[in-house]
């Protein structure tokens, strides 16, 4: 067996004065280094991963962004030149590039998320002056399935410290997938409050529910509920992934209590005001 007898593979275990155990412990050392290894392809992998992640995301958004911008012009400004099929493909053009990139945008903030870039944009603001923006966002999508919304927002809520977009972007995931999820005619409720420091929000469905099993996969990313009814309702897999990091960052936590058929209730925490220790890592910036 060749052993390494340079200073690093050997552990002496000396007592009593001259003499000593010698153990080979190359077989070890040679296991050590392999992890090691390992672990650096899996990092160097990981971050060209997100790099080409980011690259591909911004060279597709940019004719992207041009098929969005004309396919609008045209549905909306070209009134009695177009014939009612070209206005509905014109209009499926539309929605489909806006959907495409919205996939787009998931992908930019995991990739983002990935390496290490996510950034805070530190803003103070009223919950209750946000909610009411995504309430008007969300009634023509609630309408079409005719879902009764209600807000139940503690009206005393003081102003809080948080990056608001990602604030946004967290409650309008769980509100559209509230929607998504739901039955025709069903509700959802979002409520929120503040106790000890931290805000609470909540986004009640009464829609299909999930399993306690499929609720332990939830928040990976590209994770779908398997199953014909749920893939017929499209999406990424990737919300719910970019909710618990945007959460995360923030020093909060998220979890669903749901049961299958009867609906599913989302519960995500923020403190109020951030201390740098719950920030660690992330570049923040107080706007
Ligand atoms: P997407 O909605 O784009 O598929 P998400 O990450 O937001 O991605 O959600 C992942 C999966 O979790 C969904 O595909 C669905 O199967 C399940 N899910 C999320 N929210 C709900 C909900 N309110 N009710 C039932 N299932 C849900």
């Amino acid at each position: 067996i060749p052993v390494d007898v340079s200073p690093s593979a050997i552990e002496y275990e000396g007592r009593p004065a001259d003499m000593a155990i010698i153990r080979d412990i190359t077989e070890r050392k040679k296991a050590e280094n392999a992890i090691m290894h390992a672990k650096l392809v899996a990092e160097t992998a990981n971050q060209s991963k997100s790099e080409f992640l980011a690259n591909i995301s911004h060279e597709l958004k940019t004719p992207l962004n041009s098929i969005i911008g004309f396919s609008d012009v045209i549905c909306n400004e070209s009134h009695g030149s177009l014939n009612e099929y070209q206005r509905k493909y014109m209009s499926n053009v539309l929605s489909n590039g806006k959907h495409l990139l919205n996939i787009i945008n998931d992908i930019l903030s995991i990739s983002k998320i990935e390496a290490g870039k996510m950034e805070l944009h530190m803003n103070e603001f009223f919950v209750s002056d946000t909610i009411n923006e995504i309430k008007e966002l969300m009634e023509p999508i609630a309408s079409v399935k005719n879902i009764d919304m209600s807000y139940g927002i503690d009206i005393g809520m003081p102003a809080i410290k948080a990056d608001m977009i990602k604030f946004k972007q967290i409650v309008y995931n769980l509100v559209n997938n509230a929607i998504k999820f739901s039955y025709q005619g069903g509700a959802v409720k979002v409520g929120g409050n503040i106790s000890d420091d931290f805000m609470h929000i909540s986004v009640k469905d009464h829609g299909i529910g999930i399993s306690a099993k499929d609720q332990e996969n939830l928040f990976y990313p590209f994770f779908q509920v398997e199953s014909s009814a749920t893939r017929s309702y499209g999406g990424t897999g990737l919300g719910l992934s970019i909710v618990k990091k945007f959460v995360e960052i923030h020093g909060g936590e998220i979890w669903v209590d749901s049961e299958i058929g009867k609906g599913s209730t989302f519960t995500f925490t923020m403190p109020t005001a951030p201390l740098n220790s719950n920030l660690q890592d992330i570049s923040i910036s107080f706007d």
